[in-house]
């Protein structure tokens, strides 16, 4: 199995060459090709098995087309929003999207959303124009509250590591931001680990995710 089975772009497979991917791993073998399908996904799979690119990868293809039709001064609007449990996967989802993105003739602007760092600063990154927003729900709710983004324009919703989400706080902060986003959209639900606690909270999300699990294997 290699990525060429995926036809992506010379563009971001010379990304994934120049950082050492060289075999999709069982979750991106399965991930990727279901994401281009437009439908909902659950999927789990343990710790390091490369949750992270297999929803990356799709996403940044489907962006990179949209962006070479669209007309060049138009400003971006955010199309995909990512939840992460914290600060630190926060901005290592980030820095994927922007690896593998770095070779588009057209950047993509990704703006990371979390606190300890000046909001206005990310508020003003985003109203610059933005496509991904990677963020943790509590700084996000901070800059809607500010009612200076707009997230009407959401393709893609991402959950990521969705069993280290389970807290109360959470719950409540995700409930406001599904208040915000469009009905219509993609979700994809990650997860290391089910548990009917990641059920629940994925039941808020979509009721039709097509659920991906694998077993051991990286
Ligand atoms: P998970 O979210 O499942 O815990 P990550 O997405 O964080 O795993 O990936 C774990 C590590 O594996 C990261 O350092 C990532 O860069 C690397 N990785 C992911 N996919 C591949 C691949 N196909 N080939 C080589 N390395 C990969
Ligand atoms: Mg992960």
């Amino acid at each position: 199995m290699s990525f060429d089975t995926f036809n992506l772009s010379s563009e971001l497979t010379k990304a994934l060459e120049k950082n050492n991917y060289k075999t999709p791993t069982s979750i991106q073998t399965k991930v990727i090709p279901l994401v281009k399908t437009k439908q909902d996904i659950m999927a789990q799979a343990k710790t390091g098995s490369g949750k992270t690119a297999s929803f990356v990868i799709p996403i940044l293809e489907a962006l990179k087309e949209n962006k070479s039709e669209k007309k060049a001064q138009k400003k971006d609007k955010i199309k995909v929003l990512v939840l992460a449990p914290t600060r630190e996967l926060t901005l290592q989802i980030a820095q994927t999207f922007s690896t593998l993105s770095k070779f588009f003739s057209k950047p993509l602007s990704i703006v990371s959303v979390i606190g300890g760092e000046k909001i206005g600063d990310q508020l003003l990154k985003i109203q610059k124009g933005c496509d991904i927003v990677v963020a943790t729900s509590g700084r996000l709710l901070d800059i809607i509250s500010k009612k200076q983004i707009d997230l009407g324009t959401i393709e893609y919703f991402v959950l990521d590591e969705a069993d280290k989400m389970l807290d109360l706080g959470f719950v409540q902060e995700l409930d406001e931001i599904l208040k915000i986003i469009p009905k219509q959209r993609q979700n994809l639900l990650f997860s290391a680990t089910y548990s009917p606690k990641v059920i629940d909270i994925a039941s808020k999300i979509t009721t039709k995710a097509i659920k991906v699990e694998v077993e051991d294997a990286s």
